[in-house]
């Protein structure tokens, strides 16, 4: 019923975009795994829990079931039984999701459900650590990377679609920032894994991107 292919990559370069794209081409399931460390954050912000205290983030882990469900134009995200599509994406959870992502507990459970979810197949996960931890035999694995100017651009550009003002500086910072705190943390750390295949989309298009997983994922 299909492969594995791992897309992962630094913040904003254009993974869920391209992952989405893949998936509807080959008729895969695409998971979002960052919605799930940000769904996770989101509840603990909401219930004032100290983001790296571990068991108390765990406590919310154990409490609240993460789905997805057909949505348009994107897939909505429930933590428990609260739609939380939009409520995610806010630069609050942004700037708070990394501290969360590098609790090792943390990340053993959502890996577990992540692992269940990709076992039968024809999928498509993006993320930071897919490639080296969470499918490690995945049959593709991408790693997408592009400019920080370029990445903080099309965030930029992804804001204004909904309404959000921050500058473009302060953008390039938080995605540096976070891009540090994914590269250093002690537990399957933002890194390329070693058969995976690298594509700089600084000055590619979508479609262009999309092409060179396919060729890949073709052969
Ligand atoms: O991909 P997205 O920007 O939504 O991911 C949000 C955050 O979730 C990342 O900055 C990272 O801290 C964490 N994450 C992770 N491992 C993944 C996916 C996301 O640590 N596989």
């Amino acid at each position: 019923n299909g492969i594995q292919i791992a897309i992962d990559g630094p913040a904003s370069a254009g993974k869920s975009t391209v992952a989405k794209l893949v998936a509807a081409k080959y008729g895969y399931v695409y998971l979002d795994t960052g919605a799930m460390y940000r769904a996770i954050t989101w509840v603990a912000l909401q219930q004032n829990v100290q983001l790296n205290d571990e068991l108390a983030v765990m406590a919310v882990v154990d409490k609240t079931p993460i789905h997805f469900a057909a949505g348009s134009p994107d897939q909505l995200v429930f933590a428990g039984d609260q739609d939380v599509t939009k409520a995610i994406r806010s630069e609050n959870v942004t700037n708070n999701v990394s501290t969360v992502a590098a609790l090792p507990q943390v990340r053993a459970a959502l890996t577990a459900q992540m692992q269940k979810i990709a076992a039968a197949g024809g999928i498509v996960m993006d993320g930071r650590d897919i490639g080296t931890t969470v499918l490690p035999h995945a049959q593709v694995k991408i790693f997408l990377v592009a400019s920080v100017k370029e990445r903080a651009q099309r965030r930029y550009l992804e804001n204004q679609s909904k309404g959000i003002e921050v500058s473009l500086e302060t953008l390039e910072e938080e995605i540096q920032a976070r891009d540090y705190k994914d590269s250093h943390r002690e537990t399957s750390p933002l890194v390329q894994a070693k058969d995976a295949q690298r594509l700089d989309t600084t000055s590619l298009s979508v479609k262009q991107v999309v092409e060179q997983i396919s060729k890949t994922v073709d052969q």
